[in-house]
């Protein structure tokens, strides 16, 4: 491969300063958030501002054949966005254009580059928002939502990125643009390309433009936290809130390990030698009260030991920033558990039936325990979607090794509880393995198949989910 004849094509396509070469910078874009996963060095990095631009970069690469990994903001955490060796980087972040906000019809048309909470400070003053709300809100972008198909803490009540996009503009592997989908609420005509697009992680095509659906701002919201002894009887009121407790617009659960991190992170009293504590939102205006009730009386007959009911929105706010403190506090645990700056932390992310849930969490603590490995989980309880955070000594092969075995393991049970290898962040590299055993040998030639028709070459993100 001839590096120079494909750094001048693309210097000839785009324009001045679009395209970065310094070895320097280049290192910068190696990799996302994700440890212990492989990671590559591009050749180059271009910065488009347009969709014209995408598509003549991807017209050069696609002449060179050589490889072209999309990013967002690198805050993936499956080794997605991470560069493959002699690669072209396409980065989105300068494409953060928000192109318009309508809000009679409740649709944004964005760039792909544009941040989550950019998008949201634009449409409060509208009274609208675009629900998905991962942890790393403040930093990842539209582009990257989409492509994760990304989660977040609403989707309980909202559901996740797909629920949210009307229509895509999709530059394709040989540089044509399509655009899939639509700007009204309805509509039917053809397959479902924005679909397949969204949680395509760059393997489909590089997304240059979103069409949104909006949602009104909600109204005032009430929050309580639940205390409980066993996790056991955590999970049993996430399955009766299912049942009887209403529609949370906020359903989460921290195990101790977690609550002993935040707290030694950043102080603030949470009770750290209880098993597992569950906050939840309702966010139904003037029924606020009598929904959080429900709420409480589940909690309260699966057998919390305390619960407790925010006092404001200041509380309330106080409550949240410590869930979302969590994967933070926890490297902060790993760096303490090993000192020298080789503590690692492998983020988990896994599905089950909403019923499954507590089993899941005795069995992920068993895990730990038969390996000796520290793990935390943190849960999307409403939505059965667990992130067990799996500390390892980096510099310790043993260590990783029972770490990957954890991983491993609790991969297994996730499946035979009739759960997904994967509730939010994505295949990436991290779980290519376990997506095959997940969608079986019909799905994954079902898989290949589109991607054979979309990428001949298999020149989008190689590598990754398939
Ligand atoms: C502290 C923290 C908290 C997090 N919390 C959550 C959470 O609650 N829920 C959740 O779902 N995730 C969460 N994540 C993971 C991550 O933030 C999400 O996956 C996010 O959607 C990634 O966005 P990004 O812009 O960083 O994309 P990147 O990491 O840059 O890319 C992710 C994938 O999308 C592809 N991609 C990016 N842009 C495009 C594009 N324009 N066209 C085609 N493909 C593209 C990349 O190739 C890659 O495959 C968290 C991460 C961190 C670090």
């Amino acid at each position: 491969m001839d590096n120079e004849a494909l750094v001048a094509d693309l210097r000839r396509a785009l324009p001045d300063g679009a395209v970065l070469t310094d070895p320097d910078l280049l290192a910068g874009y190696r990799r996302d958030e994700a440890h212990l996963v492989e990671a590559g060095t591009p050749v180059a990095v271009v910065r488009p501002r347009t969709t014209a631009h995408v598509a003549a970069a991807v017209r050069v690469a696609a002449a060179h054949r050589v490889p072209i990994v999309t990013q967002g903001a690198r805050t993936g955490l499956a080794g997605a966005a991470n560069a493959v060796d002699g690669s072209l980087v396409i980065s989105t972040t300068a494409m953060d254009r928000i192109i318009a906000i309508d809000p009679p019809n409740r649709v944004a048309v964005v760039q792909p580059g544009v941040v989550n909470a950019t998008l949201a400070a634009a449409l409060a003053p509208h009274r609208l928002r675009f629900p998905p709300d991962p942890g790393s809100w403040e930093s990842s972008t539209i582009g990257g939502n989409v492509a994760t198909n990304a989660g977040g803490m609403c989707c309980v009540k909202y559901g996740v990125t797909a629920e949210h996009v009307l229509g895509l503009e999709v530059v394709l592997a040989d540089g044509e643009v399509l655009r899939t989908g639509r700007r009204t609420p309805k509509g039917v005509a053809g397959y479902d390309l924005t679909r397949l697009f969204v949680g395509s992680e760059g393997t489909l095509g590089i997304i240059t433009e979103i069409t949104l659906a909006l949602r009104p701002t909600p109204d005032e919201s009430r929050t309580l936290v639940a205390v409980f002894d066993t996790t056991a009887a955590a999970g049993a009121a996430v399955t009766a809130i299912g049942t009887d407790g209403g529609t949370p617009s906020l359903l989460e659960l921290l195990d101790r390990t977690h609550l002993q991190a935040i707290e030694a992170y950043r102080p603030m009293g949470l009770p750290t030698e209880t098993a597992a504590l569950l906050l939840a939102c309702v966010d139904t205006g003037p029924l606020a009260a009598g929904d959080l009730a429900r709420i409480e009386r589940c909690c309260r007959a699966a057998g919390a030991t305390e619960v407790y009911a925010a006092e404001d929105a200041t509380e309330a706010d106080a409550l949240l920033a410590a869930r979302r403190l969590a994967y933070p506090a926890m490297e902060r645990a790993a760096a303490a558990a090993f000192p020298g700056g080789h503590g690692g932390v492998i983020v988990d992310d896994v599905a089950v039936p909403r019923t499954e849930l507590a089993a899941a969490l005795d069995g992920v603590a068993r895990i730990a325990a038969a390996h000796d490995v520290m793990v935390g989980v943190v849960a999307h309880a409403g939505d059965g979607n667990l992130h067990p955070n799996i500390v390892v000594d980096r510099a310790d092969p043993d260590s990783v090794a029972r770490g990957w075995a954890v991983f491993d393991e609790i991969m297994r049970l996730c499946l035979a509880a009739g759960g997904t290898v994967t509730g939010e962040h994505g295949v990436g590299i991290l779980k290519r393995q376990w997506l095959a055993r997940e969608i079986g040998p019909v799905g994954l030639r079902v898989h290949r198949a589109i991607k054979d028709a979309l990428d001949p070459h298999h020149l989008l993100n190689p590598g990754k989910v398939i």
